[in-house]
């Protein structure tokens, strides 16, 4: 399969969104200028065989390598835990591989999951927890939407997981949303909303489906908020449920 193309090309804030390797680029995550291309979503949240045709986003050297050890940290905590609540679950084969390559790693885990007397006990560090999370929806937003921003204090960032979600928030979750602001040509938004057209008013309306990178590992939906700016919604390992919010 072929590497999936930004709709828009490199027009547009493309510089930032689009990994071209005859021009210039900026990495999307700090603005200066990329040397590399990354996968979005990264491959720490994928399995093998990955897929073949993932989006790419222009990247600095720094930046491509220093959410690594992170992503590893938030991808093997969350799936222990998974492992460790749901009893049919077992825990791929790559985390074992990564936590007995890695001591620091193995000693921080053992210390923030504990199971005792049947009961799970964890507690996550969010200051990395945000950190992945920020990145990865900058990645979709950037690729999906050509939205770039590196304002991180306008960013709201929720999560939470499955097991403590009630229905109700579920659903909504879940919901394709519905919006009238069509992406702006030569964004590629426009690849991947249905947009369906009211023949009587002519009215377009945009429905921002999910985008699966791969199956019960990471899905993900960029959409326009009510204020007109993106929010983010990424489900990894069909276990963490998470809303980036960009421009609140
Ligand atoms: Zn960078």
């Amino acid at each position: 399969m072929e590497q999936r193309k930004r709709f828009g090309g490199n027009s547009g804030l493309g510089y930032y969104t689009s990994w071209e390797k005859s021009k210039n680029n900026g990495c999307i995550y700090c603005g200066n200028p990329a040397t590399t291309r990354e996968h979005v979503p990264s491959k720490a949240f994928l399995q093998e065989p990955y897929p073949d045709n993932l989006p790419t986003i222009p990247a600095c050297f720094a930046c491509n390598n220093g959410y690594s050890e992170d992503e590893n940290y938030v991808s093997c905590f969350l799936d222990i835990l998974k492992s460790q609540i749901y009893s049919d679950y077992s825990e791929q084969e790559q985390t074992n591989s990564r936590i007995a390559n890695d001591n620091k790693l193995k000693n921080i885990l053992n210390e923030q999951i504990k199971t005792q007397d049947g009961k799970v006990f964890y507690q996550l560090d969010e200051k990395r927890f945000d950190r992945i999370l920020l990145k990865l929806a900058r990645g979709h937003a950037g690729f999906e939407y050509d939205y770039v921003d590196f304002d991180n204090t306008r960013t709201k960032i929720w999560y939470d997981f499955l097991f403590n979600i009630n229905e109700d928030n579920l659903i909504s979750f879940e919901a394709i949303p519905e919006t009238d602001i069509a992406p702006e040509v030569g964004s590629r938004g426009i690849t991947t909303p249905f947009i369906l057209q009211n023949i009587v008013t002519g009215d377009a309306i945009g429905f921002s489906a999910w985008n699966e990178a791969q199956e019960n590992r990471y899905r993900y939906q960029v959409s326009h908020n009510e204020n007109g700016d993106i929010t983010v919604k990424i489900v990894i390992f069909e276990f963490l449920y998470c809303v980036i919010e960009f421009g609140t």
